[in-house]
C-alpha cells in the first residue's frame, strides 16, 4: 500500500541529530518501514508560488519538505496553531490567546499544503498528524481526493468547554468529520471529542463510528509507543566521544547517590515548575536525600510565554538550589540543552526515579522510554502524572500516579520511589515493560495503517 504521511514537522533523518519532539522521534521509522512518502515543512518560509511535489529519498521512503508561505506562517504556527489550539487542547486556557487573523493563516497555510499534496493524489491512503493540520482532510476532499485520510492526535482532546473557546470551532469540528479515521491516544480524548459531536452538532458515536452525510468516520483509540529494542541497542552501542563526556561529566556529579530524572521540551504544559517545588518540599523533610537531573531543551523559544516559562524554572531551580545546596552538593543539575535518544538511554538508566509530571500530555513518549532503559535486575522506578496519556497504559500497580498540580504529592511520590524495595521495584517494572513490547511504535504504525485501509473504496468487478 501507498501511504502518504503529512505533519507539520518532519524528521532530520540523521542518527547523530537529537530530536526533540514526540512526533518526529515517532513517525521515522514508520516511513522508512513504509516507504512512504513523508510531507511536511522545510521549517523555511517561501512567497507561497505553489510548486510540483519534490520528493527526497531518505532510504527506502521519500520526504517533501515544503517552504509554507512567509506571510502566513506566524499566524498558522505561533499564533493558532502554538497560542490558541496547543493550551485548548491541554486544557489551560489562561494561556491561550485568539484571533481571528491567525485562524484564517492557519486555514490558508492548510489549503497550501493540500495543494501540494494533490501531486500525491495516485497514492493509496493519506495519514495527518496533529492540530497543525486539523482541517487538511476537509481540504483534500474540496480538491476531489477521494482517498481515504486519516488523522491522528498526538495531544490530548480536552473537554467540550475548552473548545468552545477556539475561534470557530464549529467549522473546525465540521472539518474533522470529513476524515474517515479519528485516532486519538486514550479513551479520554476520544470521549470528550465525542462529547462534543453530542453536544453541538448531536451526532451520535456508535461502536467508534460516526455517521455524516458525506458517510462515516471511525474514532479509535492508538495507544503511540516505543521501539524498546531500540533503547537496548543504545545501551548496548558505544555513544560518540563528544557525547560520552558529556553523559560521563554528568553521571558524575550523581557518584555514590541517589538522583531522579525530568525530561522535557521546556514547555509550560509539562509541569517542570510544580516538579521542582515538589522536589523542594521532598528536600525539606528528607534532606540531601536524592538530587535531581532536569533535562529541559528549549522549545518555542520565539514564543513570550515560553521565555517566561523558562525564567519561571530556572528561577525556581536557583531558589532550591540556593536552599538545599552545599559546597559539595547541588541538588537540582538543570540543562537547557538536548541530547540523543542513545544518550538519554544512559542517563535513564542510572537514574533511580523517573519523573514524568506534565499537566496534561498526549502519552508521553519520555514515560515508556525511560522503563525501557532500566536494569531488568535493578530498575527505577516511574512517577507519572495522571493526566499524562500514559497513565492509560500504566496503572497504580506499575507506576506511582500523582496529580501533576500537586508538588506534596510529587514529594511523597519521589520518597516513595526512592525507598521503595527491590521486589516491589521488579514486579512493577516487569509489568510495565510487558506492555512497552506487546504494542510498540511499529505495531501502533501498523495498526493505525491496516484500520485506514478499511476504508480504501472498493469498487465491484463488474462495474
Ligand atoms: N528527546 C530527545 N532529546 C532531548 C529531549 C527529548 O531526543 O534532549 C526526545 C525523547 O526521547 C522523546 C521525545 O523527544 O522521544 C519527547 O516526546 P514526549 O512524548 O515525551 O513529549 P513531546 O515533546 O512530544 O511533547
Amino acid at each position: 500500500m501507498k501511504l502518504v504521511v503529512i505533519s507539520n514537522r518532519i524528521a532530520p533523518f540523521d542518527p547523530n541529530k537529537p530530536q526533540t519532539g514526540g512526533l518526529a522521534a515517532a513517525l521515522e521509522p514508520v516511513v522508512e518501514r513504509c516507504g512512504a512518502v513523508w510531507v511536511g515543512s522545510s521549517e523555511e518560509c517561501g512567497d507561497g508560488t505553489e510548486r510540483p511535489l519534490r520528493l527526497e529519498p531518505t532510504g527506502t521512503g521519500y520526504v517533501s519538505r515544503l517552504d509554507l508561505p512567509a506571510a502566513d506562517h506566524p499566524g498558522y504556527y505561533r499564533g493558532f496553531s502554538n497560542s490558541t489550539l496547543w493550551p485548548a487542547l491541554h486544557s489551560l486556557p489562561d494561556r491561550m490567546s485568539v484571533s481571528e487573523d491567525d485562524y484564517d493563516s492557519y486555514q490558508r497555510t492548510n489549503g497550501f499544503i493540500a495543494r501540494a499534496v494533490f501531486d500525491a493524489r495516485d497514492r493509496d491512503v493519506f495519514w495527518v498528524h496533529d492540530y497543525h493540520l486539523l482541517p487538511l482532510g476537509a481540504q483534500l476532499n474540496e480538491l476531489g481526493i477521494e482517498r481515504p485520510a486519516g488523522f491522528f492526535l498526538h495531544t490530548p482532546w480536552p473537554a467540550p468547554d475548552m473548545v468552545e473557546r477556539v475561534p470557530n470551532h464549529l467549522e473546525l469540528m465540521k472539518s474533522t468529520l470529513k476524515y474517515d479515521l479519528l485516532g486519538f491516544q486514550t479513551n479520554r480524548d476520544m470521549n470528550n471529542y465525542s462529547a462534543y459531536l453530542r453536544t453541538h452538532f448531536g451526532l451520535e458515536t456508535r461502536d467508534g463510528i460516526v455517521t455524516t452525510e458525506r458517510g462515516q468516520t471511525r474514532l479509535k483509540k492508538f495507544p503511540i509507543g516505543i521501539d524498546p529494542r531500540q533503547f537496548a541497542d543504545y545501551l548496548a552501542a558505544d555513544l560518540s566521544p563528544a557525547e560520552q563526556k558529556k553523559v560521563s561529566s554528568l553521571l558524575q556529579n550523581f557518584e555514590g547517590s541517589k538522583f531522579a530524572i525530568g525530561v522535557d521540551r521546556l514547555d509550560y504544559t509539562k509541569g517542570i515548575d510544580k516538579r521542582v517545588e515538589g522536589f523542594n518540599q521532598l528536600l525539606r523533610t528528607e534532606p540531601h536525600s536524592i538530587s535531581l537531573l532536569q533535562i529541559a531543551p528549549s522549545s518555542r523559544a520565539d514564543v513570550e510565554q515560553y521565555q517566561k516559562y523558562k525564567e519561571d524554572v530556572e528561577s525556581a531551580i536557583n531558589r532550591v538550589n540556593a536552599e538545599h545546596g552545599t559546597d559539595r552538593w547541588r541538588p537540582i543539575h538543570y540543562k537547557n540543552d538536548s541530547f540523543s535518544q542513545a544518550a538519554l538511554a544512559r542517563l535513564y538508566r542510572a537514574a533511580h526515579v523517573g519523573v514524568v509530571t506534565p499537566l496534561r500530555d498526549g502519552m508521553n513518549l519520555v514515560a515508556k522510554e525511560y522503563v525501557a532503559a532500566q536494569d531488568p535486575k535493578d530498575p527505577g522506578v516511574l512517577v507519572l502524572s495522571k493526566f499524562a496519556g500514559a497513565a492509560e497504559d500504566f496503572n497504580e500497580n506499575e507506576a506511582l500516579l500523582v496529580d501533576p498540580n500537586h508538588p506534596e504529592e510529587i514529594a511523597a511520590a519521589i520518597s516513595k520511589a526512592s525507598h521503595m524495595p527491590l521486589e516491589e521495584r521488579v514486579t512493577r517494572w516487569r509489568s510495565m515493560m510487558d506492555k512497552i513490547e506487546s504494542y510498540t511504535i511499529h505495531d501502533w504504525a501498523a495498526d493505525y495503517v491496516s484500520e485506514l485501509d478499511k476504508s480504501r473504496v472498493t469498487v465491484p468487478a463488474d462495474q
